[in-house]
């Protein structure tokens, strides 16, 4: 019988009974991890969940080998998890209410962003503005994935840029923050929603619990704070109702020109450029914009991105 172990409590836990429990620990109350496809059944409305980008999976562009290579560690997260990535991406309704759903899934290697991470959410952003419906996030990363290197951290910039485009069509973002939500996440598109909801001890920050140097600093990082995130009240067996209701109060905000982050043109943006070469695939994300009254074109950036994604069935 798989078990999982509480980590504030001690406490070994049957799937069956944490599943029924929400996943929130019987005994002390802690709230545990929720494998991504639970968090969807239990927050979107029953058969309404239609998943997309499905078929990206990473591959391995800096043949990058620790203790094992990466390569392993995908084929043991994909094995424990019977998941490809560790985001899943869809469309799906709360409460009737159409919305894009971005759920992490902290046991896919710790919910890091790649490459195939970022292009996912980056995707998620850009449907949700095609179809003016607002963006639902739950967020559970330990930061950038390390194995792809700098190609991870260039997903804090795309991340940002699709999110921006979203906001500026006047749609909402509502980020739910579970423990722990830390780096590059963190730093990104997460923290760049219209609400963002903590839930119970989630530790929030960008630096997390192992390279901290002093524990009472890495304390006072601890939300929620007086300006944090709003906690959870309605604990997660209302969280669909509560999504709903949030979604309608921050939905129907007027379209924003889109603003050159130089203010030289007004109307150049961070932007990716798909491959018409090689469809799924993105080249990068860039800053656009021209010199003072120059006009604004494509950055020409070369296509380091195509190394790191596949599309497979
Ligand atoms: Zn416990």
């Amino acid at each position: 019988m798989t078990t999982t172990k509480c980590p504030s409590c001690g406490t070994e836990h049957a799937a069956g009974t944490l599943a029924k429990a929400l996943y929130i620990c019987p005994r002390c109350g802690t709230y545990l991890h929720i494998p991504a496809r639970e968090r969807i059944t239990m927050l979107a409305d029953p058969r309404a969940f239609k998943e997309l980008d499905r078929g990206l999976v990473s591959v391995d562009p800096l043949r990058f080998t620790d203790q094992r290579s990466y390569r392993e560690r995908l084929a043991e997260a994909r094995r424990r998890t019977g998941l490809r990535e560790a985001v899943v991406i869809g469309e799906a309704r709360l409460e009737g209410r159409p919305v894009v759903l971005v759920v992490f899934d902290f046991d896919f290697m710790g919910g890091t962003m790649g490459s195939v991470v970022g292009e996912k959410i980056a995707d998620a952003f850009e449907h949700a503005t095609r179809r003016r419906w607002p963006v639902v996030s739950v967020v559970a990363s330990g930061g950038a994935r390390m194995q792809e290197g700098m190609l991870s951290l260039m997903q804090m910039a795309k991340t940002a840029a699709a999110r921006a485009g979203h906001d500026r069509a006047g749609l909402a973002h509502i980020a739910v923050l579970t423990d722990p939500t830390f780096g590059g996440v963190a730093a990104s598109f997460a923290s760049l929603a219209d609400i963002l909801i903590a839930e119970p001890g989630a530790e929030i920050g960008f630096v997390g619990p192992r390279n901290r140097p002093d524990p009472q600093r890495a304390a006072a990082r601890r939300f929620p704070p007086r300006r944090g995130p709003l906690p959870c009240r309605h604990g997660r067996s209302r969280c669909r109702e509560a999504g709903a209701s949030r979604h309608g109060r921050v939905s129907g905000r007027p379209p924003q020109p889109p603003q050159c982050p130089a203010r030289a043109c007004g109307a150049c943006t961070l932007r990716r450029r798909c491959d018409p070469q090689r469809p799924g695939a993105v080249a990068s994300a860039a800053m656009a914009h021209g010199a003072a009254g120059a006009p604004c074109r494509p950055p020409d950036v070369p296509g380091i991105h195509h190394a790191a994604i596949r599309t497979v069935r």
